[in-house]
């Protein structure tokens, strides 16, 4: 279970408050107007800020002692998750490790991952080659080649066309079943939430 327990963040001129649990393998849903503060939530389970008070927990054990690179999350964001002087071959590898070194198995996994997101012969492009879903693709193949069992999605299809938005859907909830992921997604659009079976977390300005 992912907790956040009476959990508060402080801006100078504004303050989020959020309490709310989901199951290890399940979906939530973070909805609400802009700036009602469902980035900074991500944010604070990423470790990217640090809450004034309460506490997040994931299975059991406080998430707030990690740094954020030790945390068991991978963030999506709307746009911009691909480094653009990097290959999206190598976009991936940093998703296996961040030096670039990866086993023969690995690779394999990359090949997978790609074949996975239907782009096997993108593997030298750069990102700045791609549409804007496929560069969305690649980024979710990063997500599962990290293989961490909690997956944070800032609005992750508001720059996409309906189909594209679908399908990137159906990739989501293959790898949540694949990986057991539990999911937070920031979302404006309620569709979005019920076609990932998410419990609904509605967030006041
Ligand atoms: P949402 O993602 O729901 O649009 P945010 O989490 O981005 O909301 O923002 C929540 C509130 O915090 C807003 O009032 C916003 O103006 C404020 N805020 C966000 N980031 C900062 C920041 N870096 N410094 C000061 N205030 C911020
Ligand atoms: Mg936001």
């Amino acid at each position: 279970m992912l907790e956040l327990n009476n959990v508060a963040y402080r801006y100078p001129e504004a303050s989020v408050q959020i309490d709310f649990q989901v199951e290890t393998g399940r979906a939530a849903a973070l909805m609400g107007p802009s700036g009602c503060g469902k980035t900074t939530v991500l944010n604070l389970i990423a470790g990217l800020l640090h809450p004034a008070h309460g506490e997040i927990k994931f299975n059991h054990q406080s998430l707030l002692t990690l740094k954020p690179a030790e945390r068991p999350v991978t963030f999506l964001f709307q746009a911009h998750n691909l480094f653009p002087h990097l290959t999206v071959w190598q976009n991936l590898a940093l998703g296996v490790d961040p030096g670039l070194k990866v086993s023969p198995r690995e690779k394999q996994n990359i090949a997978r991952a790609l074949e996975w997101i239907s782009m096997p012969e993108f593997s030298e492009r750069f990102p700045s080659d791609l549409s804007g879903g496929q560069q969305q693709r690649v980024a979710l193949a990063r997500c599962l080649l990290r293989n961490r069992p909690l997956l944070l999605l800032d609005e992750p299809f508001s720059a996409l066309d309906q189909s594209l938005r679908s399908e990137m859907i159906a990739l989501i909830g293959e790898l949540q079943q694949q990986q057991s992921l539990t999911l937070v997604v920031a979302t404006h659009q309620l569709q979005d939430a019920e076609a990932l079976d998410a419990r609904i977390v509605t967030m006041e300005a």
